[in-house]
């Protein structure tokens, strides 16, 4: 129910407002996003590619209406690559791209035009993209788009979502040789027709999407913070013989550090998703959605007379 009322939120101007003009929005933000700027983000991924940990980027942004933002998000991608390839941190990070902030909701050919774009300019930098996945309404064109890029560029990873009731089928279609997969149970409020609603189902859902993932010829991606899950993965890593170099654990930026420097410090390969950027809105309450522990935080923060 709290979780359905955030989601809601998450699309409302009005109250975005008032989230944003809160004293202590600031304070909330700096949790879990780098920062604003392209400096930021490459500050945030030196610090944690010298602990261990191997980074994946994101722009913050959704949602684009006008092809003008589309073609701002793809040219803040191409700096960004530029620049970590020339600070030497690829191929240890990787950036992250949403479609919707590349067109996908107006004009799915300039979604995938940017996206080639930055693909390409991954590909010079040494490293590659993987492409986020939005809302069910998207999936179809998102794996279409996918499928195209990965004609020229093999290495981009997909994302599956354990919540989706499709996900397991999706999971046996692209467990083929070199496919690169992240597994998450998925972020969005979708209705009882295509997604599991109780995070039981979910949960099983989930094992049974890693252990698809796990037993195949693919790189399997496990991003999740949940730690019956996580030991779950460490237990089909022994069974399916799968080193440190045959798939990798992912977790959010800010979220359960000690976590990630423990499995780093086991040896596991372990990939922080690190968002930056001004349009932090969504992701924030995406963030706040999933757990009420960060609500009771922010809650705190929207109320302060200070
Ligand atoms: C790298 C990465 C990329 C993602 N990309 C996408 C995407 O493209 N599309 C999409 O829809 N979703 C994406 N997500 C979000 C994902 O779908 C989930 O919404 C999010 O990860 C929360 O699910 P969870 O698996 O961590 O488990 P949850 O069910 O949220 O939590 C399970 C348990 O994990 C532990 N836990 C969770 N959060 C915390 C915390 N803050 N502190 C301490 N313990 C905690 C608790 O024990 C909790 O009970 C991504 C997530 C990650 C990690």
């Amino acid at each position: 129910m709290l979780r359905s009322v955030i989601l809601a939120a998450s699309r409302s101007s009005q109250v975005e407002r008032l989230v944003a003009t809160a004293p202590y929005t600031r304070d909330v933000v700096r949790r879990f996003v780098a920062g604003a700027a392209t400096d930021d983000a490459l500050r945030a991924t030196r610090g944690l590619v010298d602990d261990g940990l191997a980074v994946t980027l994101d722009h913050l942004g959704e949602d684009t209406v006008r092809p003008e933002q589309a073609t701002a998000t793809r040219d803040e991608y191409l700096k960004l690559l530029k620049m970590l390839g020339d600070a030497g941190l690829t191929p240890a990070a990787e950036v992250s791209v949403k479609l919707s902030a590349l067109g996908q909701m107006f004009d799915e050919q300039l979604a995938y035009d940017n996206a080639r774009a930055i693909c390409a300019a991954a590909d010079a930098a040494g490293t590659t993209v993987t492409l986020d996945m939005e809302d069910h309404t998207t999936t179809d064109s998102t794996l279409e788009v996918l499928s195209r890029l990965r004609k020229d560029f093999p290495s981009t990873g997909a994302v599956l979502q354990a919540y989706l009731r499709r996900t397991e089928s999706d999971c046996r279609e692209l467990s083929s040789a070199g496919s690169r997969v992240r597994l998450c149970k998925g972020a969005y409020k979708e209705p009882e027709s295509v997604a599991y609603q109780s995070a039981r189902e979910v949960d099983k859902s989930y094992v049974r999407c890693m252990n698809i993932l796990m037993s195949g010829d693919g790189y399997p991606m496990l991003a999740t913070h949940d730690p019956r899950i996580i030991s779950i993965g460490e237990d089909r890593a022994r069974w399916f013989d799968r080193g440190p170099e045959r798939f990798e654990f992912q977790m959010l930026y800010g979220i359960r550090p000690e976590e990630q420097a423990r499995l780093a410090g086991e040896g596991y390969t372990v990939r922080t998703y690190v968002p930056y950027g001004d349009e932090w809105y969504g992701y924030l309450m995406r963030r706040l959605a999933e757990r009420p522990a960060n609500l009771v935080f922010f809650g705190r923060a929207l109320i302060s007379k200070k």
